[in-house]
């Protein structure tokens, strides 16, 4: 695998490679299976694979969650090598951003709602690190994570606003044997609050085995007591909405999701499933 930390040298490189095709699978590091899939389907699709390590400071809204946000880079870089990534791009800050540099793309109301309404900024930081790394790696298909199902969202409509020639893929959840979707902040949960963490997938599930259009608010409400009832959880919001707009669902809506964000304990966990 070869590792760039400039943009520069990353830029010289790929262009050398000339017609080949490129995926790339942007993230923070501290890679678990999650990751390692988005990695796997962008090598069946691609002839040279690119996977980002940046923890992005400017999409954190809580600088405790950035000063703690883990950092294995060694182990990483094995995983990355084992999973088969051609290209590493490990860039340090002052790389991607200038001193002071603020701008904002109006990406319309995703921005505010669910995750961008409790974590204020976020998709802004989201929006600025994904479209600079879009120009510096030129990639021509994108893997992105369902785990992360609004980010999603928020990157296709930059993509389509800017006009960026990349195809974006979502690819599904990855989970620990008894449901937890994996994730780098799993690693701050005590093996009690682990336990706990599990009434979020349970309570999608059973959203979705009891779901029907006319029930939504009660179902909502009824997933947030049952969150609230397991000990050391405390929900932010239960969300069954349009899968396109994040907007309630209605009978119109052609992918229905629901979507949960919780702090257990100190650590803040997000999950979602598909409902229809
Ligand atoms: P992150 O490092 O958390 O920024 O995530 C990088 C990418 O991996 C994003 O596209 C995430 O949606 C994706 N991802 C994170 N967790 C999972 C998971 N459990 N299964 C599949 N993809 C994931």
């Amino acid at each position: 695998m070869k590792t760039f930390t400039t943009r520069r040298d990353i830029r010289e490189y790929l262009t050398s490679q000339g017609a080949a095709t490129i995926g790339f699978v942007p993230t923070m590091g501290a890679l678990h299976n999650g990751h390692l899939s988005l990695i796997a389907r962008a090598r069946q699709g691609n002839d040279i694979t690119v996977c980002s390590i940046f923890v992005n400071p400017t999409q954190f809204n809580d600088p405790n969650d950035l000063k703690n946000y883990p950092r294995p880079i060694a182990e990483d870089m094995a995983k990355l090598e084992q999973a088969g990534c051609d290209v590493l791009f490990n860039p340090p800050v002052t790389e991607i951003y200038d001193d002071n540099e603020q701008w904002h793309l109006n990406i319309g109301p995703l921005e505010h709602l669910l995750e961008g309404d409790f974590r204020p900024g976020h998709y802004q930081g989201v929006t600025q690190v994904v479209y600079k790394l879009l120009d510096i790696v030129k990639p021509d298909n994108l893997y992105m994570g369902q785990k992360d199902y609004q980010q999603f969202l928020v990157v296709s409509r930059m993509v389509s606003l800017m006009g960026i020639p990349v195809k974006m893929v979502m690819c599904p959840i990855e989970r620990e044997t008894d449901g937890l979707a994996m994730s780098s902040r799993n690693i701050h949960l005590t093996p009690a609050e682990r336990q706990h963490a599990l009434v979020i997938f349970k309570t999608l599930n059973w959203v979705k085995a009891n779901f029907n259009i006319d029930n939504l608010p009660t179902l909502q409400k009824d997933a947030m007591a049952k969150l609230a009832a397991e000990e050391g959880v405390q929900p932010e919001y239960f969300s069954i909405v349009d899968g396109k707009t994040l907007l309630p669902a209605d009978a119109n809506s052609e992918t229905v999701v629901a979507l949960t964000a919780a702090r257990v304990g100190n650590t803040r966990l997000i999950d979602n499933v598909l409902i229809k």
